[in-house]
This record gives structure tokens, C-alpha cells and sequence, in this order.
């Protein structure tokens, strides 16, 4: 059966024992989407706008992986915290190019994490830079790195989007491995989840085909968690 085709969004950089320059994500994101039925195809950062447009037009859906920080310029932040950790090789602006394309496209776009962020910058919100500092919470929003453990909860606002896709829940366990977070949510976005600290958690675009935010990650609670895989399902359906 013919798998309609998912592209996943790659960090860029030099990893690794040797420091050699590669595109990489971590596995779970094709896993995921494989086990939903999608063909998961990775998409390197370009600078080239041509190419940009050559990977969207070659996709049913695009996926925005999660990863390190946008940069604060990018929303119009001169002064960037001490803790700042960016994306090497032109990540953002590479992101920020391919959400607007694909928003003018009406192309499904899933969004974890960082994802989240980049769909927030790249329709004119801003971010918080470092939520410790920025945000009254006792929460551990920056857990481990395999975050396969639920940490916090967030509240889904009914007949959202997402409300529907957890068939009506209204608060869910969720993981947590972020360091900023939405601040001033752009325009045309909603937010449809929020943590009991007021981190948004989910932002969605009620007009879009499919165009749904996560700040927790799904991928990684999907062998164990059916909301997660709900959220995948929700997702290859759309497409
Ligand atoms: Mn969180």
C-alpha cells in the first residue's frame, strides 16, 4: 500500500567521536511515524530556497522535530541569556522559511518541542528565552534526555483540536524536555493546552487542514502511552 510521505526536520552540526558535520534526529520520530503507517523522510537543512520548496513539494505532511534553542534575534530579543544553546548550520532560518511556505501551502504540519517554538517564531510570536528564570514554576519542564517519563500534567481546552484527539480528556500526563517555551502567541494560532504553571503546551491553527504544536514529546511515550499515539494517528490521517 502506498504510505503517504511525512518530512522530518533535522538539526545540523558537527557530532560525535570524530566532529564530522551531519544532518541528524533522533530515531523516534520516523519510528513513530513509520509504526502510524507514514514513510518518514528526513530533510536536511538547506539555505537554498529552491530546494526548500523541492522538499515540500516532494511531502503529504511536514513533521518539526524538537532540538535546541531558536535564537532570541529571531523574535526580536537583542539580549540573549547566558543559557542559550542555539542550532549550528542555519537551522532556524531554514525552519522559520519552510513553516511559512508550508502554512501558505495549507500542508499538515505536526509540531513537537522545539517544533512548537519555531511554528510560534515563524507566525510572528515570541518566546520565552529561559523558563526557569522568566517563569514562576515549580515544574521541571527540562527533564532528562530520553523523556519517557511523565513529569507534569497539562489542561486541554475542550473541543479543541487536540481535545478531540484525546477524545475529550481534559488534563494529560505529559514528559517535558524543554528549556524556553511560547511567550506571545502569534497571530492565527490558539492556545489549546497549558501546564498548571501557565507554559503553553499546545498551539494549533483552527482554519489549517492540520497544524497542531506539542511542547511535550509524543514520540517518545509512543510504544506506552495511547494519547501519544492518538496524536500520530491524528497527524498520518490528515495528511
Ligand atoms: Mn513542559
Amino acid at each position: 500500500m502506498t504510505r503517504k510521505i511525512v518530512g522530518i526536520t533535522c538539526s545540523q552540526g558537527t557530532v560525535g567521536d570524530w566532529q564530522l558535520p551531519m544532518d541528524y534526529v533522533r530515531c523516534a520520530y520516523s519510528a513513530a511515524c513509520e509504526k502510524s503507517g507514514l514513510l518518514p523522510l528526513l530533510l536536511p537543512v538547506t539555505g537554498d530556497q529552491v530546494v526548500r520548496a523541492a522538499q515540500l513539494d516532494l511531502v503529504d505532511g511536514l513533521l518539526l522535530s524538537g532540538g535546541l534553542d531558536i535564537h532570541p534575534g529571531l523574535y526580536g530579543e537583542g539580549e540573549v541569556h547566558p543559557s542559550t544553546e542555539t542550532e549550528a548550520g542555519g537551522r532556524d532560518a531554514h525552519e522559520i522559511a519552510l513553516v511559512r511556505e508550508a502554512v501558505a501551502r495549507d500542508l499538515p504540519i505536526f509540531a513537537i518541542c522545539r517544533g512548537l517554538q519555531v511554528l510560534n517564531v515563524a507566525l510572528g510570536g515570541t518566546l520565552f528565552q529561559d523558563l526557569p528564570t522568566q517563569v514562576d514554576t515549580e515544574w521541571a519542564h527540562r527533564q532528562g534526555p530520553h523523556s519517557s517519563e511523565k513529569t507534569h500534567r497539562t489542561c486541554i481546552v475542550p473541543g479543541s483540536r487536540l481535545g478531540k484527539i484525546v477524545s475529550g480528556m481534559e488534563t494529560l500526563p505529559i514528559n517535558s524536555h524543554h528549556h524556553q517555551a511560547a511567550k506571545d502567541v502569534a497571530p492565527g494560532l490558539v492556545v489549546t493546552a497549558l501546564a498548571d504553571d501557565g507554559v503553553v503546551e499546545a498551539l494549533e491553527k483552527p482554519d489549517a487542514r492540520f497544524l497542531l504544536g506539542v511542547q511535550w514529546h509524543p514520540e517518545n511515550l509512543y510504544e506506552t502511552d495511547a494519547p501519544s499515539r492518538a496524536l500520530f494517528a491524528a497527524f498520518a490521517k490528515a495528511l
